[in-house]
């Protein structure tokens, strides 16, 4: 974030922070969420914090500009009232959020557990797959996601072993059907890379049992036990 903020204020362009699944990271004192002049974040069913159906928020510390996301979260309304730019209505509703104010107080107990489990594969699994680099940043982990040398035979086979794993995302931005009209752009460490990744099961609920089923699992599909 530090060289996007850089390059951007040196050249006068806006930073829309996507800081979607990032809620309650930081790094070097900074939370997610404070480097864009705008950002954003999503509360869906899958993230760490989470609503229980379809959310999310916007936060800025600019007063005009909050002033007008909050008209445009209205149908761009003003006072509830006068619509003053047309926009749609994304209201979050009020039970979503009653509900994500209890879920806040659980959050960081969420957190501590998948930082756990996430210490725990990486001992276990450093040395077969490339896991999640350790930096100085507070990671959520919203997924666990690893490099592995062929990924695909390994998603087969833990498949076929009762462990879901999760490519995200298959398909890279540019190369989605409704962008590929346009200039094809050099990303070759991307292209590379999404071939490799694999989110393996990092959810609070999981026992050491299942975290030891899979490291085990993993380590045999490359033969080392
Ligand atoms: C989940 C996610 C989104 C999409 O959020 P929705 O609330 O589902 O629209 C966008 N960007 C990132 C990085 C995400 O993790």
């Amino acid at each position: 974030m530090a060289q996007i903020i850089d390059v951007a204020s040196k050249h006068g362009i806006h930073v829309v922070e996507d800081a979607a699944q990032a809620f309650g990271a930081h790094i070097a004192g900074a939370v997610a969420g404070s480097f864009g002049e705008v950002s954003c974040f999503s509360m869906n069913p899958m993230k760490v914090f989470c609503a229980y159906g379809d959310a999310g928020a916007v936060v800025t510390d600019d007063y005009q500009l909050c002033q007008r996301i909050k008209s445009l979260r209205y149908n761009g309304t003003v006072n509830k009232e006068d619509c003053h730019e047309p926009s749609l209505n994304g209201r979050i509703d009020t039970v979503q959020a009653a509900m994500m104010l209890v879920e806040l107080k659980y959050l960081q107990n969420k957190i501590d557990r998948r930082r756990k489990i996430a210490e725990c594969y990486d001992k276990a699994l450093k040395d077969v797959v490339i896991c999640p680099g350790r930096d100085e940043s507070y990671h959520i982990y919203y997924s666990y996601t690893i490099v592995a040398e062929r990924r695909d035979e390994l998603k087969k086979y833990l498949d076929s072993n009762g462990i879901e794993t999760k490519i995200q995302h298959q398909i890279l931005m540019p190369f989605h059907t409704a962008y590929r009209h346009l200039p094809r752009p050099q990303i070759p460490t991307a292209e590379r890379l999404v071939k490799q990744i694999l989110c393996i099961p990092n959810q609070e609920d999981l026992t050491a049992e299942e975290i030891d089923y899979t490291v085990t699992n993993i380590r045999e599909f490359y033969g080392a036990n």
